[in-house]
């Protein structure tokens, strides 16, 4: 089985709805795929029937945004937890609301020194979609002052630029904690991500695994090779699942589909651990 366990609709800062991303992941002829919007679960359903009608298998999941008190970004994923459960609910609330008024905050700072404003921002967000900086590109893409998101995050949207302003974000292994909580399998994205910005060290991955983290995501486009095989070593030694991943964000990211994956086994792995809602569709 091919299978992708972390893809971004435009439930966040993916570019496809939900029902298109499935319908992307059965052309790139995956087995099953797994929706991980940032901090939402507002695509699930949306997902399943899409996945139900074509035939894949659907993994309901959710990227957490932390911060460590160092102010190291991290994020979590989700899979398989009670969307309903309070503690997790009431946490990714507040993300979501903070990263929206970081995001007005941000685009008033630009505004010095580029024609952007909020209204143009907002076309590029969803309805009830998650707000972060990928809208803010999408706006200078449209204005012609870069070409890509990527560039933009590269010259205009990093930590060290100008218009930087962070947002309240729960520590990675409270996170953690409330996903177990929440009956959920939380899985450390793209441990090793050095081209995003900082990273943490032993310490904090200690915290999340003492909080209760089961995997680290190792194959993902941005953990360097050589980072992987310490992250190979630290899944041994703590016995913690090992997953490969795209990130895919629709046109919004280089990230395809399916250029890394997931073993079956281990997929089996994160079912049989979780208790907060089931995979959608059978295994074959
Ligand atoms: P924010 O939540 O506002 O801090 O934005 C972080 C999100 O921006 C990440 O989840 C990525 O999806 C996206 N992102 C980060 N770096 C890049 C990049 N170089 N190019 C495009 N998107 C990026
Ligand atoms: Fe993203
Ligand atoms: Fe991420
Ligand atoms: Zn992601």
């Amino acid at each position: 089985m091919r299978i992708d366990l972390h893809a971004h609709s435009n439930v966040s800062d993916g570019t496809e709805t939900p029902e298109v991303l499935v319908e992307s992941a059965a052309v790139a002829g995956l087995d099953a795929v797994a929706l991980t919007d940032h901090d939402s679960t507002a695509g699930w359903k949306r997902a399943e029937h899409a996945a139900t009608r074509l035939g894949v298998v659907f993994i309901p999941g959710m990227e957490v945004s932390c911060r460590t008190d160092a102010g190291i970004s991290v994020h979590v994923l989700s899979y398989l937890h009670d969307p309903t459960h309070p503690g997790l609910l009431e946490e990714i609330e507040k993300s979501r609301s903070a990263r929206l008024s970081r995001a007005q905050r941000m685009v008033e700072l630009m505004s010095d020194d580029f024609p952007i404003s909020w209204p143009l921002v907002q076309q590029f967000v969803t309805e009830g979609a998650t707000v972060g900086r990928p809208h803010i590109a999408d706006a200078l893409v449209a204005l012609g002052i870069v070409g890509t998101r990527s560039e933009a995050f590269e010259r205009i949207l990093t930590a060290r630029s100008p218009y930087w302003v962070s947002h309240y974000a729960p520590h990675p292994a409270a996170a953690v904690g409330l996903i177990r909580e929440a009956g959920g399998v939380p899985v450390f994205a793209h441990p090793s991500a050095f081209n995003r910005g900082r990273v943490v060290g032993g310490a904090v991955i200690n915290e999340m695994i003492d909080a209760g983290l089961l995997g680290l995501e190792v194959d993902h486009r941005d953990n360097p090779e050589e980072a992987r095989e310490d992250l190979r070593r630290l899944a041994r030694e703590h016995d913690l699942l090992v997953t490969g991943s795209s990130d895919y964000h629709g046109s919004g990211k280089p990230n395809l589909l399916g250029e890394n994956v997931t073993s079956q086994e281990t997929l089996e792995r994160i079912m049989q651990s979780a208790t907060g809602t089931r995979v959608r569709g059978a295994l074959s």
